[in-house]
């Protein structure tokens, strides 16, 4: 499916109350046709105070609308945002951009939810071919060498 902004706004409203207890602040939700990710969370750090803190600030979460997506993995991919806001919303530090912290709750919410959140995920020839028609040959040409059934995709 190709999601919404009201079909992701829901989402992330049943997510915040199951899993948030409620606690994330609204977020502006953009959708994106840009390459390389299926979903960001970006924001601002704003220098702030005497001692060189940081203040998160100017969320977007972004959800790319280039290629068909199983709705699980849609869903899935909210719920990583998510975790990025939870964090950066409640100006948290984490070890790296997917540390302890992300991964422990990460953790937390496939295990309560029966959810399969990852860092990263595997994505089809076909699904490869629909977010980057352009590079046809490049991806057909990985495919046959490796004969992969699929090709690890970074998520943000
Ligand atoms: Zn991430």
């Amino acid at each position: 499916m190709i999601p919404t902004i009201p079909y992701i706004q829901s989402r992330f409203d049943d997510f915040n109350a199951r899993f948030f207890g409620g606690a994330l602040p609204p977020v502006p939700i953009r959708l994106s046709h840009a390459k390389g990710f299926l979903g960001k969370l970006t924001f601002t750090r704003r220098k702030q105070g005497l001692f060189g803190q940081y203040r998160n600030e100017n969320f977007v979460l972004r959800i790319n609308t280039r290629i068909d997506l199983p709705e699980p993995l849609i869903e899935d991919t909210i719920l990583h945002e998510m975790i990025h806001y939870y964090i950066a919303v409640n100006q948290l530090r984490d070890t790296s951009s997917h540390g302890r912290l992300f991964r422990r709750e990460m953790a937390r919410i496939n295990a309560d939810g029966n959810r399969h959140i990852t860092i990263s995920y595997r994505l089809s020839k076909e699904q490869l071919l629909e977010l980057y028609p352009e590079k046809k040959e490049q991806i057909e040409a990985y495919f046959l060498r490796k004969s992969k059934k699929s090709s690890t995709f970074a998520q943000n």
